[in-house]
């Protein structure tokens, strides 16, 4: 069993964390928030006073944060966790961040011979208390040996998609892929209710043909297809639709940085922020049907 220190503990991380004391993993945590803490201390956690606390001396320091400027503060710079870790410790970022900041602390962390992978995940909350991830991780070989020892513990599939940052890259493109397949499974089911049709047999249909994709099959965005879907529970997340328009925008920054134009990915963009401008920041992504509605 390995010894870990957690470092951010909020609607993804205090599960992950979790399952790893589950696991019987040694979990030393810290979080900005005292209550959050506190509840990993509940599941059997040691509480550190600062990440530095946490994280002196162990195998794994897992960080599970908002966005790249909060794991650029915690790991980056004189005061940063790179500074102080021996070459021992391997270092996974499960945050959706930005591909250029997980390259630059890949980059900062291979220079102290540390091990660094970007680990970000697919699969929300309820992924994340059932340990059933998927991680997409960015580093070297040798690197993801030692993280798929640990991460299997959060997590079913594990994939190394390339050198660091290459997770990030692999999460924006598949959450870009989310929303443009969201987005036209919506438009589909609501042109053919317009037609007449009953959304779930129009479903069926296009279950068994070529239009099937993951947001019908197990999403339905049409209230009453699917009983569990949050579709059907007055679009309660969930994934929010602030999460989409975030992991949109780290997707357009990939595209901007590659020279690339991605008119799919930009509308579902355009689409997804309006929605959240009209006050639906806090619903799920599936909501999106009602914009089209409109
Ligand atoms: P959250 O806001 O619930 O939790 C973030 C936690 O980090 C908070 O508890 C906060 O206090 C803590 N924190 C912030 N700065 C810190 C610091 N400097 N040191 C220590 N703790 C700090 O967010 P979340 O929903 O758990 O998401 C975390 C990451 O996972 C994000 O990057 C998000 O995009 C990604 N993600 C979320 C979901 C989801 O469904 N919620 C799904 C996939 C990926």
């Amino acid at each position: 069993m390995a010894s870990v220190a957690f470092i951010g503990l909020g609607n993804m991380g205090g599960p992950m964390a979790t399952n790893l004391i589950k696991a019987g993993h040694s979990v030393t945590v810290f979080d900005l928030s005292q209550a959050a803490c506190d509840a990993l201390q509940e599941a059997g956690a040691s509480v550190a006073a600062s990440a530095a606390e946490a994280a002196s001396g162990v195998d794994y320091v897992i960080s599970m944060l908002p966005a790249g400027k909060h794991v650029a503060a915690t790991f980056l710079g004189d005061d940063g966790l790179l500074a102080l870790l021996d070459t021992s410790t391997t270092v996974l970022d499960c945050s959706t961040i930005d591909a250029a900041t997980a390259r630059e602390v890949g980059e900062a962390a291979a220079e102290k011979g540390i091990g660094f992978m970007d680990s970000p995940v697919s699969g929300g909350v309820a992924a994340a208390a059932a340990g059933t991830l998927a991680f997409m991780c960015g580093g070297d070989a040798a690197t993801f040996e030692k993280a798929k020892l640990i991460l299997a513990d959060m997590g079913k599939n594990i994939f190394h998609a390339g050198p660091a940052g290459a997770g990030q890259v692999a999460k924006g493109c598949n959450n870009m892929l989310l929303a443009i397949h969201m987005i036209g499974t919506c438009e589909a089911l609501e042109m053919g209710a317009r037609n007449g049709l009953d959304p779930k047999v129009l479903s069926e249909i296009m279950l068994a043909s070529s239009g099937r994709n993951w947001s019908l099959e197990v999403y339905n965005p049409y209230p009453g297809v699917m009983e569990a879907a949050p579709a059907s529970n007055d679009y309660k997340p969930g994934f929010m639709v602030d999460l989409m328009v975030k992991d949109l925008g780290l997707a357009m920054e990939i595209a901007e940085q590659s020279d690339f134009d991605n008119p799919m990915g930009k509308l579902a963009r355009q689409l997804y922020a309006a929605h959240q401008d009209a006050g639906n920041g806090q619903r799920d992504f599936s909501s999106i049907l009602e914009k089209l509605k409109s």
